[in-house]
């Protein structure tokens, strides 16, 4: 919030309640904050499973898999970016885009206010088959039934992994 400039008198004397207001606005971490923060501390933990993946992959296995071992450690999840951000009173919904093999993974994040911070409700993946439309062809896609986003956790098996 831009501060009021206020011209020929001098500004009132705020009460001690718009002060601790004012305080807050200023203080609050913002929805992509949040998120950002969420994704590099998730990268991080990545960054050490794959350390240790790493090494379980070179005692298991042998050379044809071993050469693509790299498509079965967990992706960076920093590279996500934040592409749009609503904020309403007291929610928010941000939508990050990332780079994921030779397409763009969406993630749709619904936030709720948690005293100064934010908690994540709800996540959403755009869906791979109708590209977020929520059409495919004629008909509403089938997939995500003409939402154009699935509601996370779907299938266990595509959380966080590459492939
Ligand atoms: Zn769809």
């Amino acid at each position: 919030m831009a501060a009021k400039i206020t011209k020929g008198r001098k500004r009132p004397e705020r009460s001690f309640t718009e002060r601790r207001l004012g305080f807050k606005l200023i203080t609050v971490i913002t929805p992509q904050q949040f998120l950002e923060a969420f994704l590099q501390e998730k990268a991080a933990a990545y960054a050490e499973t794959n350390v240790r993946l790493s090494s379980i992959h070179r005692k298991y296995f042998g050379a044809p898999v071993l050469e693509d071992a790299g498509a079965f450690l967990l992706r960076d999840p920093s590279k996500a970016v934040t592409e749009d951000v609503k904020q309403s009173n007291g929610s928010a919904i941000v939508i990050t885009r990332e780079p994921v093999l030779n397409t763009i993974l969406r993630e749709r994040y619904h936030l709720s206010a948690d005293g100064e911070s934010w908690k994540i409700i709800r996540m959403d993946r755009q869906c791979f088959a109708c590209r977020g439309t929520g059409r495919f062809e004629e008909s509403a896609c089938s997939q995500c039934e003409g939402e154009g986003w699935i509601h996370r956790p779907g299938k266990p098996s595509d959380v966080g992994e590459r492939s």
